[in-house]
């Protein structure tokens, strides 16, 4: 038994490990809100943005998804379905509203 990755890596990755870690175990429990999380938290959404980013990586080889409801615009109810990262749009592509939902994430087991 080895734990390579942990003895490689600096001080400084570890406790980002440890935020995922936490993330994962929270959305594995019940959906989250993006805010709700970053809150819940403590760090910003941008960190929050690319934690998850991550996290959705790291699962696809755990046999678990990261699934996120997609971001709405509450104006026009415009669906950003082909979003690929986690950031939250800064406004509605087709009525240029900034009242852009925020999405719910979970954690769910595949197959
Ligand atoms: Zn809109």
């Amino acid at each position: 038994m080895h734990s390579g990755c942990q003895v490689q890596c600096t001080a400084g990755s570890l406790v980002e490990m440890t935020v995922r870690q936490k993330i994962i175990s929270i959305l594995e429990t019940a959906p989250v809100g993006f805010r709700d999380l970053a809150k819940q938290l403590k760090i910003s959404e941008k960190a929050l943005a690319d934690h998850l980013f991550h996290i959705s990586r790291t699962l696809k080889s755990r046999q678990k998804r990261l699934v996120a409801r997609p971001f709405r615009c509450l104006a026009c109810g415009f669906t950003f379905k082909d979003r690929k990262h986690f950031a939250k749009p800064s406004r509605c592509p087709v009525c240029r509203s900034t009242r852009v939902e925020l999405p719910e994430y979970r954690i769910c087991r595949q197959g």
